[in-house]
């Protein structure tokens, strides 16, 4: 068997999980995210930042913190983000803060994170004791037509909008198998049950759990 050195080193210091959620725009990736948070309250969000304005009901510091452009590029200077990228013609990124510490210190975070963002990251802490916090999750749809019904029956985005989404999405769907699990969202409860469950799992994998007892 192969030796292994748990991230989380020796008992009672046990790291937390990162669930990193990937899944084209209108597979209702968020609104099995937001169920999810609700049962399991324990969980932090990691807030993205982003340069896109914000849509009706969501809130700075809760959904995004929405920043404007030069602001976003000087975060980036400064090197504040785990991973960024452009999607859809606006920028996103990922803070440290709204990770690393956080699994250092055992609790589990769930990122939202595009196709290319999810690249990113795995190559950023490849090598380095965050790597074996990540897990990689795809939400995809039962069919491909219904991404295109879920995405017209969102009010909110302009034709050419929905267009560019509806490519994204295609590519995007491609890249499901470089994730380490497939959750298909046919049904809302089953597919944040699927989200528990792999969570549990997760969270019980000896690369991230500590064992409760020591030997001499
Ligand atoms: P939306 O504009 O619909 O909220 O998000 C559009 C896409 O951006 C989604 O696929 C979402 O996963 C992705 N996204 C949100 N936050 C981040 C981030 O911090 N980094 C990257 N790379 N993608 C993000």
């Amino acid at each position: 068997m192969a030796s292994q050195s748990p991230s989380s080193g020796s008992a009672g210091s046990p790291t937390g999980v990162a669930l990193v959620l990937s899944g084209p725009s209108g597979v209702g990736k968020t609104t099995v995210y937001r169920q999810f948070l609700e049962r399991c309250p324990e969980i932090r969000f990691s807030v993205s930042c982003t340069t896109r304005a914000p849509r009706s009901g969501e809130v700075d510091g809760r959904d995004y913190h929405f920043l404007a452009r030069e602001d976003f590029l000087r975060r980036v200077e400064a090197g504040e983000f785990l991973e960024h990228a452009e999607v859809h013609g606006n920028h996103y990124g990922t803070l440290r803060s709204e990770v690393e510490n956080v699994v250092r210190a055992g609790q589990d975070v769930l990122l939202d994170i595009d196709v290319q963002g999810a690249r990113l990251v795995r190559a950023a802490v490849a090598g380095t004791t965050l790597a074996d916090a990540l897990v990689f999750v795809f939400v995809g749809p039962p069919s491909l037509p219904v991404i295109e019904q879920r995405l017209r029956g969102r009010a909110s985005d302009a034709e050419e909008v929905i267009q560019c989404r509806l490519r994204n999405a295609e590519a995007e769907l491609r890249a499901w198998c470089e994730y380490d699990y497939l959750i298909i969202n046919d049904t809302l409860d089953k597919a944040v049950a699927d989200l528990m469950a792999v969570r549990a799992a997760a969270r019980r994998a000896t690369v991230r759990c500590g064992a409760p007892w020591t030997h001499e």
